[in-house]
């Protein structure tokens, strides 16, 4: 009986965060520098919405993660930080989705929310205009149309899914620290038309529950060997972090 494919562990050495140090300081890519631009003329401070709300969230969230699993970066003498960073550019598997698109396109995509508003508007107001020639308005409403329709071509979110990494943010479990990657989280923020503050808040939330079940260490003291963390199976691993995400998530919204 043909079995199905076993998905690589967490720690897979392809994964971008299985790394044994962090990625250097590197020279931005063409990419990069181009979404790095649009991002800039939708939002200048961007990055500084992404880095303040890190510093308002930071320990608040080290602090639910800590009740809820009742574990203990620190035990005793033994004390461990989990340092964390807010970098620019992509972690390499989202730079290689962005790589292949254009500037006019992918401006395009960061503005979808606003096409598809656009689109219907226009439909509405070709039903229910006063005037009663209505060609110029459905001809407007098939051009947006016809963009949106080659932006959906490229099935981002269906490649975004094919990943299996975390691209917002990374763990890297073997030195280990947390990368938030603002480009990143600005450019599906803005084409899920969701507020960055709140998508780097889950984002935070998801990385330090990684961090928290890794590192912490139990009532007896006991935590996850590093070996057994990466070799552990992805679905388990990212079970646990979106099971601690949600949780908090959910105590903190009534
Ligand atoms: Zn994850």
């Amino acid at each position: 009986m043909p079995s199905e494919k076993q998905p690589a562990p967490f720690g897979d050495h392809n994964h971008h965060y299985a790394a044994h140090s962090l990625p250097g300081n590197r020279k931005q890519s063409e990419e990069e520098r181009k979404l790095e631009a649009l991002l800039a003329d939708f939002d200048p401070k961007l990055e500084e919405r992404v880095s303040r709300t890190i510093r308002q969230w930071n320990n608040i969230l080290r602090d639910y993660l800590r009740t809820e699993m009742a574990f203990r970066l620190t035990v005793g003498d033994d004390s461990e930080s989990i340092p964390m960073k807010i970098v620019p550019g992509l972690p390499r598997p989202l730079a290689a989705i962005i790589q292949p698109l254009d500037t006019t396109t992918l401006r395009l995509m960061l503005n979808l929310p606003l096409l598809n508003t656009t689109a219907d508007g226009l439909a509405f107001l070709a039903r229910h205009s006063p005037e009663p020639d209505t060609t110029q308005l459905a001809a407007a409403e098939r051009i947006v149309r016809a963009h949106l329709q080659q932006l959906q071509r490229i099935e981002l979110q269906k490649q975004l899914a094919a990943i299996h990494q975390d691209i917002l943010g990374a763990y890297f479990f073997r030195v280990p620290a947390i990368q938030i990657y603002w480009m990143a989280i600005g450019l599906i923020s803005r084409t899920l038309n969701i507020d960055p503050e709140a998508l780097t808040t889950v984002v935070l939330l998801h990385e330090l529950a990684h961090a928290y079940s890794h590192r912490g260490r139990d009532i007896d003291a006991n935590r996850w060997d590093v070996n057994a963390f990466a070799s552990a199976d992805i679905h388990i691993v990212e079970g646990i972090a979106q099971y601690y995400t949600e949780t908090i998530c959910k105590k903190n919204e009534g």
